[in-house]
């Protein structure tokens, strides 16, 4: 695998300078001498792929872990409590984020549910929360017993529109939950300026979002608590497990205690018997092991992925109808565990994307439509009708839940989403080359779909 070598800082130069056309020389040239050959007929239609081989593959096993995880295994120290090597985990993700300090966890679900316990989230309240996310987010909330209360998305940049935050704010509302989704850092000032006009705690769930900058500072940090995820998807990936980063190490102690069945931590007071709730959210001895090993490419990796994601940006955006992702105020760096952009099927002679995904897709390019319309999931509704939820809302308070569930912004983002995941941007130039190429023969094909 060959990638030209683009330093994150000429990247980042280069795109503020606005020149990454030139400086990649590649907009005059008519798209069929960029790439592969291009064959005019759509293979979807019998005509050759534009990209008939494979793609990357994830996760990528790494062999420095094996003798570690052997000796680990035979010794019997399989839990966090028998050895040492979690502690090493969550002292060396701190260190690489940027925070004061972190608790290892069994996956993102329960770094969320830890997270919002310890910020004391409880029944009967309310929490806002970004409805173009994984289902998680907000199943996490549903668990406390609490609201979830959409905020309408920004569809340019994916992401949690801070200037409608207040307006969903009620007497109940006591968080904030702001998702970097795909990778894509949110506008932190401007929630953590709502949450501060009206007292709510911030919990970011950066999922998605290992190492991605917000103001030069990486995410995860930059609220009360953050929220990552290490599943086998993800970048950093040891099948499962999770972590929470926070600032204030009182707070992340507490979490400690809760993830580990109530016992105190840190600073917190030991105590004679059991004083404290928790659960047992703990990592094993195995993920930590395994979490160190990928620790070592991931920077590599989202510096791949960016020089890819920027070149991508730059081919796609000349493409009529094809509109990239635009970051938000103040993100200064984004790592795409999936690469967006947005699909505008009236320039495409009202090619529905579904038809426009199944075309790419025969063409050798793995997109797909990303998040839906999840506002309107029906685990709500179960929720809603659910005993402990009746106690706990009002009719009132659920009716005006749903005359306010309309989310035009997210509605016309998930209807425009395209994605393309993570481990593609890790090809060649040649690779991203292909993608444009095929997105253009698409679009050059449209009348021959529709
Ligand atoms: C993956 C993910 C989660 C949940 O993480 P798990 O480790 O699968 O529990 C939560 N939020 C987002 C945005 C995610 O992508």
């Amino acid at each position: 695998m060959k990638t030209r070598k683009i330093s994150r800082r000429s990247m980042i130069a280069a795109t503020s300078a606005g020149v990454v056309g030139s400086f990649l020389n590649f907009s005059f040239m008519p798209f069929e001498i960029t790439g592969r050959t291009q064959v005019k007929k759509l293979a979807i239609t019998g005509g050759p792929k534009v990209h008939p081989g494979s793609w990357p593959g994830w996760p990528v096993w790494d062999q420095s872990a094996e003798p570690g995880l052997i000796e680990m295994f035979r010794s019997g120290r399989w839990w966090r409590g028998s050895g040492e090597h979690v502690e090493e985990f969550e002292r060396e993700y701190a260190r690489l984020m940027g925070a004061k300090a972190c608790v290892a966890t069994a996956s993102g679900t329960t770094a969320l549910q830890t997270s919002l316990a310890v910020l004391g989230v409880d029944a009967g309240d309310e929490v806002l929360v970004s409805p173009y996310t994984f289902i998680a987010t907000y199943n996490a909330i549903l668990s406390h017993k609490a609201l979830p209360v959409f905020v309408d998305s920004d569809p340019e940049t994916f992401l949690i529109d801070p200037g409608k935050i207040s307006e969903r704010v009620t007497d109940r509302t006591v968080a904030i939950v702001p998702v970097h989704i795909y990778g894509l850092p949110v506008d932190m000032d401007g929630v953590n300026n709502a949450a501060g006009k009206h007292s709510l705690k911030v919990i970011e769930d950066a999922c998605q979002a290992w190492l991605a900058e917000y103001k030069g500072k990486r995410v995860g940090s930059l609220g009360d608590l953050g929220c990552f995820s290490f599943q086998n998807s993800k970048h950093l990936a040891s099948g499962e497990g999770g972590a929470i980063l926070g600032n204030d190490e009182e707070l992340v102690d507490r979490c400690h205690a809760y993830h580990n069945c109530g016992r105190p931590f840190g600073r917190m007071k030991p105590v004679e018997g059991n004083q404290y709730n928790g659960m047992n959210y703990r990592m094993q001895q195995s993920q930590a092991l395994i979490l160190l090993s990928q620790m070592k490419r991931i920077e590599k990796d989202n510096d791949v992925r960016l020089g890819n994601a920027l070149y991508l940006d730059s081919r796609l955006k000349e493409i009529p109808g094809i509109v990239p992702y635009r970051l938000a105020s103040g993100a200064t760096r984004a790592v795409y565990h999936m690469y967006p952009f947005r699909y505008i099927k009236e320039e495409f002679n009202d090619l529905p994307k579904e038809k426009f995904l199944r075309a790419l897709n025969a063409e050798g390019i793995p997109a797909g439509s990303g998040y839906g319309r999840q506002n309107h999931d029906g685990l709500m509704e179960e929720a809603f009708s659910s005993r402990g939820f009746r106690r706990l809302f009002p009719e009132s308070r659920i009716k005006q839940w749903h005359e306010q569930n309309i989310l035009p912004g997210n509605d016309k983002l998930s209807e425009q989403a395209v994605t393309i995941y993570q481990s593609v941007l890790l090809g060649s130039r040649a690779d991203m080359d292909d993608i444009a190429n095929a997105v253009r023969k698409v679009y050059e094909n449209r009348d021959s779909l529709v």
